[in-house]
């Protein structure tokens, strides 16, 4: 491959980015993929990224057409039952438990959840395997130039690379999105997410387990066993100033307080990893393209880590692209074809990202009254269960 002439420049490396170099590349296009930070693939080391990714059924369909699954599998934990629990009373103990099987919909897990450092080891080892892919660690995407016929991205070692589609798969600040020109509309909540593992004496039976009370939802997601005891992955969010609070404890005052805000229900948490801290917002481009340039995964959209959606939508967004450069290779990059894309995709995005705000609304309720209304909801919501299996079927993406 000369790097000058590829089929596809893909700014970013993130989980998203190598997901797209793999699948394009595992289907036969020339691809370039850049990021100035080098994937971090070990547990251990400063700056690995240890959120942790529900994959859900579609994606993972997705990643197994693709041969990436074979490679994920054995390092998944499957998630059998998404059991929500509403602790809003006087003090931090179940009121409401719903639980909703997987079983109740399919004769497989909703998904399999996998560690985020882990995945983008997995996925640069993929990218390895295939000779018309290149992987530049180290390197940032630094201006772009669009015409009618193709692209030109400048790179920030020198280089410029000519392609027929740029896939900005760059993050939340995307540079690419910026020199397209796309706004964004971006909804702020004050919130942030502390994202971390625990281990803990209760097997957590492959359900995952979402605590609302205040602030943002305290969700534990089953993760293999770590160092011989039973592991969940933690996302917790709250008011900033309290997660911040929090993120500073001494450990054991840490893992008092996770404890009392899980309601104990695993028993007493102990902490398994760093505790990392993630700004939440929403944020939804007004257009997925422009030309010559795709807009996937964060560069397009950003929603609360609630019901396992964000990376999930964004393997959504690169079936989308995938089918329609497959079915017509030559067009690649087009106006026509981007425009379809956009057609697909951003009625579903905006609908999700609608939802999840909803829904992080009502989870950061502090009022008794208004906490007393979401216990009553989420018990109206159960007790129909045609439109239970509909929401379980949406959350799965199953629709659209
Ligand atoms: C606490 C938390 C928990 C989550 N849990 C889940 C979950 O269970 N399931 C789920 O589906 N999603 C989850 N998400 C969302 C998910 O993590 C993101 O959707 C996912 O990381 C995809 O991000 P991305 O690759 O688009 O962006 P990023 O991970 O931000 O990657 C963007 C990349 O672009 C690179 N970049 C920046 N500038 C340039 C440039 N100029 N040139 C080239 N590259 C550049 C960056 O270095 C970075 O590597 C969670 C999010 C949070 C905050």
């Amino acid at each position: 491959m000369t790097a000058q002439d590829c089929d596809i420049v893909i700014s970013g490396g993130g989980v998203a980015g190598l997901s797209a170099a793999a699948l394009f590349g595992q289907a036969g296009f020339r691809v370039v993929c850049v990021d100035p930070a080098p994937p971090i693939t070990d547990r251990e080391a400063e700056g690995a990224d240890l959120r942790t990714t529900a994959i859900l059924q579609p994606a993972q369909a997705l990643l197994a057409e693709a041969g990436i699954w074979p490679r994920l599998a054995e390092h998944a934990a499957p998630l059998r039952v998404m059991r929500i629990v509403d602790a809003g009373g006087d003090t931090p103990e179940p009121r409401v438990v719903k639980d909703f099987e997987s079983s109740d919909i399919s004769d497989k897990p909703f998904g399999w959840n996998l560690p985020n450092w882990l995945l983008r080891r997995e996925l640069v080892a993929q990218l390895d395997t295939l000779s018309h892919v290149e992987f530049r660690p180290g390197v940032a995407a630094s201006t772009l130039f669009t015409r009618e016929t193709e692209a030109r991205v400048g790179l920030d070692d020198g280089t410029r690379l000519r392609c027929r589609m740029v896939i900005a798969a760059d993050g939340r600040n995307s540079p690419m999105r910026q020199a397209a020109g796309v706004p964004v509309k971006t909804t702020r909540y004050g919130q942030k997410a502390l994202a971390f593992a625990v281990t803990h004496p209760i097997p957590h039976d492959n359900v995952s387990t979402e605590i609302h009370r205040s602030g943002g939802p305290f969700t534990l997601v089953p993760l293999p066993d770590h160092g011989g005891r039973p592991s969940s992955a933690v996302v917790w969010m709250e008011e900033g100033a309290e997660a911040q609070r929090l993120a500073a404890l001494d450990e054991t005052a840490f893992e008092e307080e996770m404890s009392t805000r899980s309601c104990h229900l695993f028993g007493p948490l102990t902490l398994a990893s760093r505790r990392t801290v993630w700004p939440i917002i929403s944020q939804i481009a007004d257009r997925m393209w422009a030309e010559r340039v795709a807009l996937v995964a964060e560069a397009a959209h950003v929603v609360p880590p609630i019901g396992a959606q964000g990376l999930n939508m964004s393997l959504g967004d690169m079936h989308v692209l995938l089918d329609l450069a497959l079915a017509a290779p030559d067009q690649l990059g087009e106006a026509e074809m981007l425009k379809a894309y956009h057609r697909r995709r951003h009625w579903e995005v905006a609908a999700r990202v609608k939802g999840i705000d909803l829904l992080n609304r009502t989870s950061m309720l502090s009022a008794p009254a208004l906490r007393d209304a979401r216990a009553m909801g989420l018990q109206a919501l159960y007790a129909l269960g045609p439109v239970r299996k509909t929401l379980m079927q949406l959350g799965l993406g199953a629709r659209g």
